[in-house]
Order: structure tokens, then C-alpha cells, then sequence
């Protein structure tokens, strides 16, 4: 690959889908639906998911996409209004699209099976934080011979420099280069990503998901008073939290199984592991694995998420199995 070509093109177009995210989060009403597993999804999930897959085809016509949704209830008679919705967030910044095209573009992120280059996309993740105007972010990762070598990943509400008050970053990764941090607004450069050094149990900052569903919070309570963390966890939605450990905001992002059947789909942790392993951390499931990108859309060899900064990743893996968690 040409890494500055795939590069530049990554982050054009996860931060154009991210300003169609904005525009729709600031006026929520009637913009979300119910899919068949029952989670939501919104306007916003389908015009990032159309831009994205549109700007790929064109620039990489020959690349699969693995993406999170696909236009079946757009084209339902019934959701004349909600596809409408999502033309109208399109042609704001797309001002030739078609309801035509979007259908095709949301529908190239089709792909499910592995190859040896595909990209994956999450066009919202964490779409029930972007419903309760909370974190969210639009994930975006090119994937390799099964390794991920490129991410961005933009998260319009995050801050994570105590100097930069304004809301609104991008972090993007290329496998051996680390990883820089943009403001959103501009592109303008923050600096560069750089986990935490910290070591001391007692200090450590830990961040979860919001949602119970998603994650134990009776294991991660477990884990972090078998490691003697005093501090609460922080919780937030979407790989924004793959961002703050990325940041150096927190030391441990803990992702621990709460469903004995849930397989982890490859779009909500490409993108974020590849920030947090340029940044100096450490990704893995809670057995010490590597995640597995070569096995398609799902990570079927791993069992729940573990991100460090590395100082107490053997000792986090110890205390999840002295908690019983697998
Ligand atoms: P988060 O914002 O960290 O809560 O993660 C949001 C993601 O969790 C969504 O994109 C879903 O794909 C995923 N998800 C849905 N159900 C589960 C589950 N039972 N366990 C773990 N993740 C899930
Ligand atoms: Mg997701």
C-alpha cells in the first residue's frame, strides 16, 4: 500500500462522516430506529456509513469493506421518511447524491468474510451514547494479511488535553508510526499519543462501557479490588475509551464479558486497538490473546477486551481469572 494515499484518505473521510454525526446529534427528535436484535440505530449510523463506503469505492475500488449496517430498512416502504432524512444529512455535504446512491453505498460495506485487505467500519459507535448526546465515535480500520495497520477514529465530544478546551478529536494510527492527535475542527495537529506511565495501583483510572450489557461492572468492581484500585470507574461509551487510554487519560479500559454467547464484532475494537498498541500499550481479551482480525466480521478466538498502558497488563490478566471471569 501506498501508507500515505490510505492514510489521508482514512481520516478525509471518517472526518466528513463525523460532521454529518454532529449536525444530526444536534437535532435528535424522530432519527432513530429499532433494528431486528433490538439496538438502535439512527440517521446518522446510515449518511456516516454512505460517505465513508462512497470515498473507500472511489479511491480503492477493489478493497472489501466490513461494515456495521446495511440499507434493508431504508429500502422497507415504511421508512420513506427515515431514508429521506438520511438524503437530506447527505446533501448537506454531498450536494449531488442520489437516495439511489446512498442505498449502494451504504450497501458496499457488505462484505463479512476475511481477505488479506478489507477494511472495517463503524459509521456510529456507540450509538446509544450519540442517542443521550454523550461519546461517540465514527471507527475506521484498513486490515492487512489479519493484522490492523491503519485506523482513524474521530470522536466529536472527546477532549483529552486539559490545554485544548475545545471538544472535537481524531486520532489516527499507521502500524509502526504511532499516533497523532488532531482537533476536529481543523485538523490542526495536538500532538502525538502516548499512554500513561503510571504504575501505582492505587492511582490507576479505569474506564468501562456504560452500558451493563456491554460489560460486567460487578467484574470489573472485582478485578479492581483484587489490583487495589481505589479510584471509580470512569464510564463512557463507543472506542473513545480506546482513545482516552491512548491519550494517557487512563490507565485500563476494561471490556468483561457479561453474556456467555456474545462474540466481539472486528469494527468495534480495530480501530482502537491500533491507537492504543502505537501509543506503547497493550491490547488483549481477557486470556492474554491478541485480537484475531483473520477470521472475518466477528473475533471468534477472543473472549472480552483488555486494554493497558502495559505497566500492569500480567497482573490485570491474573486478577481477572483470581475474579472468576471467563
Ligand atoms: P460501548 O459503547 O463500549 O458500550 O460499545 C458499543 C458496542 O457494543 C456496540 O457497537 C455493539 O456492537 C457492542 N455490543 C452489543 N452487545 C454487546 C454485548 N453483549 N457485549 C459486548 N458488546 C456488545
Ligand atoms: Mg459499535
Amino acid at each position: 500500500m501506498n501508507p500515505n494515499r490510505e492514510y489521508s484518505i482514512a481520516i478525509a473521510a471518517v472526518r466528513e462522516a463525523a460532521e454529518l454525526c454532529t449536525n444530526v446529534q444536534a437535532q435528535l427528535e424522530n432519527s432513530s430506529f429499532q433494528k431486528k436484535d433490538r439496538s438502535p440505530v439512527t440517521v446518522a449510523d446510515f449518511g456516516s456509513q454512505a460517505l465513508v463506503c462512497s470515498r473507500l469505492r472511489a479511491s480503492f475500488p477493489d478493497d472489501p469493506i466490513i461494515a456495521e449496517e446495511n440499507a434493508d430498512v431504508l429500502r422497507e416502504s415504511g421508512n420513506k421518511a427515515l431514508s429521506e432524512r438520511v438524503l437530506r444529512e447527505v446533501l448537506r455535504l454531498r450536494g449531488d447524491a442520489t437516495r439511489d446512491d446512498i442505498l449502494h453505498w451504504i450497501d458496499l460495506g457488505g462484505a463479512k468474510e476475511y481477505s488479506d485487505r478489507f477494511w472495517t467500519l463503524d459509521p456510529i459507535d456507540g450509538t446509544k451514547g450519540f442517542l443521550r448526546g454523550d461519546q461517540y465515535a465514527v471507527a475506521l480500520a484498513l486490515i492487512e494479511a489479519g493484522k490492523v495497520v491503519l485506523s482513524a477514529v474521530a470522536c466529536p465530544n472527546l477532549s483529552v488535553t486539559q490545554a485544548d478546551s475545545e471538544t472535537g478529536v481524531l486520532l489516527a494510527a499507521r502500524k509502526g508510526d504511532g499516533t497523532l492527535i488532531y482537533r476536529l475542527s481543523d485538523m490542526a495537529v495536538i500532538g502525538e499519543a502516548r499512554v500513561s506511565a503510571h504504575a501505582e495501583p492505587a492511582s490507576i483510572r479505569l474506564c468501562e462501557s456504560v452500558e451493563s450489557m456491554h460489560t460486567s461492572h460487578s467484574g470489573t468492581g472485582r478485578v479492581a479490588g483484587i489490583l487495589g484500585i481505589t479510584t471509580e470507574p470512569v464510564r463512557l461509551d463507543s472506542q473513545a475509551k480506546y482513545a482516552v487510554v491512548a491519550s494517557g487519560n487512563a490507565e485500563m479500559y476494561l471490556r468483561l464479558p457479561s453474556d456467555r454467547r456474545y462474540v466481539e464484532n472486528i469494527w468495534d475494537h480495530a480501530g482502537g486497538s491500533l491507537l492504543v498498541e502505537e501509543a506503547g500499550g497493550i491490547v488483549t481479551d481477557i486470556h492474554g490473546n491478541h485480537l484475531d482480525f483473520g477470521l472475518g466480521y466477528q473475533l471468534k478466538n477472543n473472549r472480552g477486551v483488555i486494554v493497558s498502558n502495559g505497566q500492569l497488563h500480567d497482573r490485570l490478566l491474573d486478577a481477572i481469572q483470581e475474579a472468576g471471569i471467563d
